[in-house]
């Protein structure tokens, strides 16, 4: 191998990586050699038809699960599950009986925050994803876009420099999405975090993505990548950046890129 290799600086880094689920037997590979790597800042989408592996390759970086072959480093260690790296799921998956602050609370306990500044930090993140004032809110009186804002405030609380996101909003209505996907948009480039984020829709991943890269299932591989090169400042309006031609075609592009993806028999 070269001596200067992406691997060697990224914040999460997966080389040649194999997965298998199941018993001897009937063995089914999830994923088979695949690589990436999320350069500090960098925000990386992974698209492609269901069964494609892209929860798998996320279970990896957060270290749940380990490779049959290959290596997984984020941050330049090997992952482990809930340490620095903040995790976001489809469903939200509160403590019911816990409130809004509660839930915070207890992950900034986990990450050994001292009970004397737990609430305040509790404010802070919630006031980070919309949810001012809300700590009190037992999540039975929280809406799915409220639940899932208050996941990602959790997924914070150890202030991880690496986030990994799989389908958060694909559980959302429209309008509830749309808002959330410009809130950790904005979030990731203000914070500059590291971000991982799964999603099967073109149109999420080039309005989110720096770098998108697209998935083939039978087994799991990456076959395209996509550079996204839209405007990332601070002050970006992502809400009117739907509305560029540059946005459309993107989309577009990816769309074909997707649909050719989905096509491409078994390798
Ligand atoms: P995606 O997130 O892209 O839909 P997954 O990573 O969930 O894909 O799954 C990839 C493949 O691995 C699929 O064929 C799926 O059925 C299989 N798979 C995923 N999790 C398990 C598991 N725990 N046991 C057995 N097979 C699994
Ligand atoms: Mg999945």
């Amino acid at each position: 191998m070269p001596q200067v290799d992406p691997h060697d600086t990224a914040d999460i880094a997966l080389h040649g990586i194999t997965v298998r689920y199941g018993k001897a037997r009937e063995p089914v590979t999830a994923v088979e050699n695949v690589s990436l790597t999320a350069a500090p800042g960098e925000f990386v989408v992974l698209v492609g038809p269901s069964g494609c592996g892209k929860t798998t390759l996320l279970r990896i970086a957060a270290g749940f699960v380990t490779a049959a072959e290959g290596t997984a480093t984020v941050r330049g260690g090997a992952p482990v599950p809930g340490r620095a790296t903040g995790v976001v799921f489809q469903q939200p998956r509160l403590f019911p009986w816990r409130t809004a602050g509660g839930n915070i609370g207890f992950a900034l306990a986990r990450h050994g925050v001292p009970r004397e500044r737990r609430a305040e930090r509790t404010e802070e993140l919630l006031a980070r994803v919309g949810l001012a004032g809300m700590a009190g809110r037992r999540t039975w009186e929280l809406s799915g876009g409220q639940q899932q804002r208050v996941a990602i405030a959790r997924a914070l609380a150890g202030e991880p420099r690496v986030l990994l996101m799989d389908e958060p909003f694909a559980a959302l209505d429209a309008l509830t999405r749309e808002r959330l996907q410009e809130e950790v948009r904005t979030l990731a480039v203000t914070s500059g975090t590291t971000v991982l984020f799964v999603t099967h829709s073109a149109e999420e991943a080039v309005l989110l993505g720096s770098r998108v890269l697209v998935m083939a299932a039978n087994p799991g591989r990456i076959v395209a990548e996509l550079e996204v090169g839209l405007e990332r400042g601070e002050e970006t309006d992502v809400a009117a950046l739907r509305g560029t031609p540059a946005f459309s075609r993107l989309r577009g592009e990816l769309a074909a890129v997707m649909r050719e993806a989905a096509l491409t028999p078994s390798g």
